[in-house]
């Protein structure tokens, strides 16, 4: 298979943690037989530094016409005073849109190894596996109208949160599907008791759930569901949930497995899948070479799965990411007192390393079996 990506490196920690997922993914790729190209690009601060604009155009369409996009991470505070549309996360809002990427999948997974890394006791925290289903093109962070208007002292701010049926309906599917090959649980958390969106999103979800009929569909309000997570983590299979309630919880959950810096997502459901780490551009460790690129290498994992459904090369990536933390390889981020920190590359290569063994693993099994 072709593997044609583009790379938007983006900012802060973002070129590093996504250089050592391209080393991780072209290794994958000798190992199994794909061949690989790639396309690196601007994208967020570093394209305003360029370009003035977060989004500069040869980027969209190199997306556009490659078959998966790796991102790093935008962000940058020395445009934290810019305007809105040219601000670095102005960039990464447009690009979602543009590729059509409704579903933001999130999972959130206790590594057995680093279960001492969670601040929740390890009864509560062992075995957990979710994974968030978040509508990622609608609600408060793209209804119109938006704005900051009026006199200093008494400017008032506007956002619109908005969706339609048919956005809602769509993001269910996704998360019904998914609950079908995994626990067949869906969670929708909303806050119907309050607004009109979550009211509609509820009924929406509802009426949707009838043509899953093995999968058991709960609803929970987002504030009871924000403590369910750190009180019972392990009851959470798959969530669905709009957008903003979704960016919180999941980081959240994030928080409550140990470190942000191991946490992939995959942007899918338009014709290119954007993947990319959840965590953002770490200005306060950007340039030291200490970032966790985990985050970013299970993000190339589910970019194999997503949009190659190559499930042996992701799962192979992904088996390798748990032998290593099992070994006891650990970044900063992770690393209790005592234990040698890692650096990014230094990290990269291991998994490499592992990512090699396992693949000669497959092809030994492969043999035998022929
Ligand atoms: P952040 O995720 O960048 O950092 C939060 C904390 O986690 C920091 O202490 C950071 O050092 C640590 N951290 C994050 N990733 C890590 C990793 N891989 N390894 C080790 N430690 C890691 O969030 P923030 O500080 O709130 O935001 C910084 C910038 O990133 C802002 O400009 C924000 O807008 C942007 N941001 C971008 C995205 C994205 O690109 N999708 C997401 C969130 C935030």
């Amino acid at each position: 298979m072709n593997l044609d990506l583009t790379i938007l490196p983006g900012d802060g920690i973002g070129p590093e943690v996504t250089g050592q997922a391209v080393r991780v993914l072209q290794t994958v790729a000798d190992a199994f037989g794909h061949s690989f190209q790639l396309q690196r690009k601007n994208i967020g601060g570093a394209a305003l530094a360029a370009s003035e604009d977060p989004l500069p155009p040869d980027s969209l369409q190199a997306c556009i016409s490659s078959s998966a996009v790796l991102l790093g991470a935008v962000g940058n505070p020395a445009f934290d005073h810019y305007p809105n549309h040219l601000r670095p996360e102005a960039g990464l809002l447009r690009l979602r849109r543009e590729l059509g990427a409704y579903a933001n999948l999130r999972p959130a997974i206790c590594f057995p190894a680093l279960v001492e890394c969670s601040p929740l006791r390890p009864e509560l925290i062992r075995g957990v596996d979710i994974m968030f289903v978040r509508e990622l093109l609608g609600g408060l962070y793209f209804g119109e109208p938006r704005s900051i208007e009026g006199e200093p002292g008494w400017r008032v701010a506007i956002n619109t949160m908005r969706y339609h049926e048919p956005a809602i309906e769509r993001i269910a599917c996704v998360a019904f599907a998914l609950a079908e090959k995994r626990r067949r649980k869906v969670l929708s958390v909303d806050k119907a008791n309050v607004l009109e969106c979550s009211r509609l999103w509820r009924e929406v979800v509802t009426r949707t759930a009838k043509d899953y009929p093995s999968v058991k569909l709960s609803h929970m309000y987002v504030d009871s569901a924000s403590m369910a997570l750190v009180q019972r983590p392990r009851d959470f299979d798959v969530v669905l949930t709009e957008n903003m309630f979704g960016d919180i919880l999941s980081d959240q959950a994030g928080g409550v497995v140990g470190s942000l810096g191991l946490l992939a997502s995959a942007s899918i459901g338009g014709p290119v899948g954007l993947y990319e780490p959840v965590h953002g551009s770490a200005p306060d460790i950007a340039g030291q070479g200490i970032a966790n690129p985990l985050g970013a290498i299970l993000s190339a994992a589910m970019l194999l799965r997503h949009s190659f459904q190559l499930e042996r090369e992701a799962a192979c990536i992904e088996n390798s990411v748990g032998a290593v933390l099992a070994q006891g390889y650990r970044t900063a981020d992770l690393a209790s007192a005592g234990q040698k920190k890692l650096t990014t590359s230094e990290m990269g290569s291991i998994v490499v390393e592992a990512v090699k063994k396992s693949a000669e693993a497959v092809s030994t099994a492969k043999e035998r079996s022929a």
